[in-house]
Order: structure tokens, then C-alpha cells, then sequence
């Protein structure tokens, strides 16, 4: 790299500091503080994840590959470069996040080995733990009824979940003209199958301490 180059790199990253922001602002000199605390925002993904988030290099080929990207407001590599840069939480509010189906198209495709799918889990945790109004609702309404039906049932009840679903959101008819056909393929059984052991699992959602939100 070329002496000018790396001046002019040295002044992006130094732009890219001053313009970041997070809820450890300062507010009397409007400057961040986030580098000089314990933990920062990046730090704490990284450790949820077990992976650093400075491994990915932008090359975009997660985004590429995810099949609801056209649905999001920002592509899921460029969430990951938000936190990066310490725009955390431009990430946090991001419907990216929520929008994403874990279907680890992105962490399959990586080559980095970078986990993409596990890091938007973590995004979404931290965005609930400090209260951002999270804007896809009804998607959190589906987390919850999910989650609910797993800590009864110990696993998936489609028709638990899509009740449910409906009463969170009053949104009785949405796909009402699939159930027939999911019912007659078996997609859909009227009545839940539970695991043995629901205690094992009703008590790691305690040591989990995962909450209603
Ligand atoms: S494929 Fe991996 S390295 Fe490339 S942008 Fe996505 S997460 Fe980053
Ligand atoms: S896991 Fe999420 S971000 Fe990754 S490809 Fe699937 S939907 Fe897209």
C-alpha cells in the first residue's frame, strides 16, 4: 500500500470512530466512550457467539446467498460491518436481523467460517435485552410462540404455534387457505406429540433464564 493510501486509510478509520455511536456517549462532549469501557457491544457478540467479528472481510457472499436479503433493509454482511465500526445501534434497529430465517445459507457459504446465522441471534438478543423497539412485531410475536410451544411440548406443535400466533397478533385469516392441505399432507396434527422428558426442557428455559417478553 502506497504512503497515501494508508494516510487516507488511517483518516477513514479515524472518521469512522468519531461518527460511531452507542448508548456510551458522552453527553456533555458528544464523543464516544464505547473504546475505553470493559465491553463493548462487538465484544459482547463475539463472546455470545464464540467467534470474533472482526473474522469477516466484507466480501458479501452471505449476503449473496440469503434468500429473504430482498426483504431486508440492510444486507446481513453490511449488519455485521455496523458492528464492526461501533454503529451498534444502527444494527440493533435494523429489521435484518429479525427478517432472518437461521436458515445458515450465509454460515455454509462463508469463507471465513464466519457463523452469520448465530451472530443475528445474538443481535436480536441484545436489541431485546435493552429494550429496542423492535420493528417487525409480529415476527416477535412468532419467536414467543414458538418458544412457547417448545417449553410445553418440548418440541414444535404447528397448531399450537399458529393458534397462538393468531391470538398475539388478531391476524385470523392470514394463510387460513393452507391449513387444509398442510393438514391433509400431515403438516399439521390437531394433536401435540410431547417428548418425554418436558421437565428437562422446562428447566433448561430456567437456567437459561429466558423471559416473556
Ligand atoms: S460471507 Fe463471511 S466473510 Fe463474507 S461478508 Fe459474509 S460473513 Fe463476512
Ligand atoms: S441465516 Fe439469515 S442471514 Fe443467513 S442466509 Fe439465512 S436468512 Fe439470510
Amino acid at each position: 500500500m502506497s504512503s497515501n493510501a494508508l494516510k487516507d486509510t488511517k483518516k477513514l478509520q479515524v472518521s469512522f470512530v468519531s461518527q460511531a455511536s452507542d448508548k456510551d456517549t458522552c453527553p456533555k462532549k458528544n464523543i464516544t466512550t464505547d473504546h475505553i469501557s470493559k465491553k463493548t457491544t462487538a465484544d459482547e457478540i463475539s463472546e455470545r457467539t464464540f467467534q470474533d467479528v472482526s473474522l469477516c472481510y466484507q466480501c458479501g457472499k452471505c449476503s449473496a446467498g440469503c434468500p429473504v436479503r430482498y426483504y431486508m433493509d440492510i444486507a446481513p454482511n453490511k449488519v455485521v460491518r455496523l458492528i464492526q465500526l461501533g454503529f451498534y445501534e444502527d444494527a440493533l434497529k435494523s429489521d435484518t436481523p429479525w427478517l432472518c430465517a437461521g436458515c445458515l445459507t450465509c454460515s455454509t457459504r462463508c469463507p471465513k467460517g464466519f457463523d452469520l446465522a448465530k451472530f443475528m441471534d445474538a443481535v436480536r438478543e441484545i436489541a431485546l435485552e435493552r429494550g429496542v423497539d423492535v420493528s417487525q412485531k409480529n415476527i416477535l410475536k412468532f419467536h414467543e410462540a414458538f418458544l412457547d410451544q417448545i417449553r410445553m411440548h418440548g418440541r414444535s406443535y404447528e397448531a399450537g404455534l399458529v393458534a397462538e400466533y393468531k391470538m398475539k397478533t388478531l391476524d385470523l385469516f392470514q394463510d387460513i387457505d393452507s391449513a387444509p392441505g398442510m393438514y391433509l399432507k400431515g403438516k399439521l396434527n390437531i394433536l401435540p406429540h410431547n417428548i418425554k422428558d418436558r421437565k428437562g426442557i422446562k428447566s433448561i428455559f430456567k437456567k437459561t433464564k429466558l423471559k416473556k417478553t
